[in-house]
């Protein structure tokens, strides 16, 4: 036969060859038999996921998938797909994106009412015939079918299920009994309790509880804005407060630690106040808790400043007591200071003659002593004694010789100048101290004065008398003390008796 050319085109070559490319094409349509499996999984994906994007292709897209689930018949198929993409060009012009929402809406509005379900069929077939020319009349129509109104919904609304209602009902009721209503809106609150208790439609109730909410809404904002107002009102308040307190006197020793309490006290109640203002959420309750707090810091700082006033007034009365004490202290101090004085000075002086006496001759006597040492000036002592005093006693009586002692006083310290030092020594013997003075000079002045009073004469009894005195002198020499310088001038005067009397001897 021609069919066989070759040596090896033998049967059992033939055969292989057979068997090869019936493997082949097992294979083949076992690739083919994948890819198409492949290709009917995602077109039922795409149809579900396309599924509910419109209505006119939802049928298409379910007989589709039916296809291709119960296998595929490629002739239905073909068909189905083409109607399928004659349904995609006419949607071309479609461009009513409203009908592909509201598609979406009907699928939400049926799942979740489905006792409403014919109702929003039958909608959702006139609204796909294009029976609404606007999406208002098509909301229209859904509220309509939505509303619990039977008056409204005609059939629709008896199908509407009790339990329903009354489970909203009692939701809206315990809505309002949990909510923490402000003041003002109790009662409205309370009447849409009353009204949901017995039964009444849900339409209007809804529509008043929505009122309602509007109302608290803008309530609580007003009231926000009025705590905002209110807590910068009260910052300010407080800061008052705080400078009051700070600008109390003080006057009292124990005040500072009053102070003290009463600032700890007002810290407490101001962050005790701080910390219900931050947690309070009503503004009434919270201004009556500030109201309060506020009225008891303030009968507080009264209180401590009438405590405080009472203190100072205290104070002030003591202070007064005091200073009247001090007064009279130096009153006293003051009179004890020249009764001081006057004792010291009936001390120092001789009451007679109201010369200065022996001492404050001797204290005198120390003071020039001791500045001619330290300035080297000179110093001379005069030493008086009058002379027979004795006889003017006797002859015209002790009284008179008093009067004569007072006159040579005058006579002698009359004759002195300011810086020299005169004083009754004892008896009828008179000091003189000569600062600056030389003891020639001393014995030129004491001798002029000697001779003066000799001229002198007193009156005794009606008798003029005649008085001499004699007197010694002597000049500070280094080394001298009260003593050595005394008992030289006396030796001078021991002299001028000696002598005779009414003279003057310097040594
Ligand atoms: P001579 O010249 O020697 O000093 O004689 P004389 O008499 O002055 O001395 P004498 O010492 O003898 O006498 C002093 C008298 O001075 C004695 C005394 O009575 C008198 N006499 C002393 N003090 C006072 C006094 O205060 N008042 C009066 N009236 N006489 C006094
Ligand atoms: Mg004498
Ligand atoms: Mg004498």
């Amino acid at each position: 036969m021609s069919f066989f050319k070759t040596r090896d085109d033998s049967p059992a070559k033939w055969k292989e060859k057979y068997f090869d490319l019936l493997d082949s094409q097992e294979k083949s349509e076992q690739e083919h038999k994948t890819s198409q499996d492949l290709l009917c999984k995602t077109i039922i994906r795409f149809a579900l996921a396309a599924k509910g994007y419109n209505t006119t292709l939802d049928p298409h897209l379910d007989r589709i998938r039916e296809l291709l689930k119960t296998g595929v018949k490629i002739q239905l198929l073909r068909s189905e797909l083409e109607e399928f993409s004659n349904a995609l060009l006419s949607m071309e012009d479609y461009s009513n994106r409203e009908r592909a929402d509201a598609t979406l809406l009907f699928d939400f509005l049926t799942a979740h009412f489905p006792d409403r379900s014919r109702d929003l069929e039958n909608l959702r077939q006139r609204y796909a015939a294009g029976d609404y020319s606007s999406p208002q009349l098509l909301f229209s129509s859904l509220s309509n079918i939505l509303a619990d109104n039977p008056s409204e919904t005609g059939d629709f609304a008896g199908e509407l299920a009790l339990a329903d209602t009354q489970a909203i009902g009692r939701h809206l009721l315990e809505l309002l009994e949990g909510a923490d209503l402000p003041g003002e809106f109790l009662d409205d609150g309370n009447k849409l309790k009353n009204r949901l208790q017995s039964g009444q439609p849900l339409g209007p109730i809804f529509g008043d509880a929505v009122n309602l909410l509007m109302s608290i809404k803008d309530h609580l904002r007003l009231e926000q804005q009025d705590m905002a107002d209110f807590l910068s009102a009260l910052t300010e308040e407080l800061a008052g407060l705080g400078l009051l307190a700070t600008g109390v006197n003080i006057a009292a020793e124990d005040a500072e630690k009053k102070r003290h309490d009463i600032d700890r006290d007002l810290a407490s109640q101001m962050a005790d106040l701080q910390r219900k203002s931050a947690t309070a959420t009503q503004l009434e309750p919270l201004k009556q808790l500030v109201g309060l707090r506020l009225q008891s810091i303030n009968q507080q700082l009264q209180s401590y400043a009438m405590q405080e006033q009472v203190e100072r007034d205290k104070t002030q009365r003591e202070l007064r007591n005091l200073l009247q004490k001090i007064r009279d202290m130096e009153a006293e101090t003051s009179e004890l200071q020249s009764r001081l004085d006057a004792a010291q000075n009936r001390a120092m002086r001789d009451p007679l003659t109201n010369l200065p006496n022996r001492l404050a001759f001797e204290e005198r006597l120390t003071d020039e002593i001791a500045r001619a040492n330290r300035y080297g000036g000179a110093l001379t002592l005069a030493v008086w004694d009058i002379d027979l005093f004795k006889n003017i006693n006797d002859t015209y009586g002790h009284k008179s010789g008093d009067k004569a002692l007072m006159v040579i006083a005058r006579l002698l310290s009359g004759h002195c100048r300011e810086a020299d030092f005169v004083a009754r020594f004892g008896g009828e013997e008179f000091v003189m101290l000569l600062p600056e003075t030389t003891l020639t000079s001393g014995l030129k002045m004491t001798d002029d004065l000697r001779k003066n009073i000799g001229k002198s004469s007193f009156r005794a009894n009606g008798d003029k008398i005649s008085i001499t005195l004699s007197c010694g002198l002597t000049q500070y020499k280094q080394g001298d003390n009260n003593e050595s310088i005394f008992i030289r001038a006396d030796g001078a005067l021991y002299q001028a008796k000696q002598n005779g009397r009414n003279q003057c001897v310097a040594a």
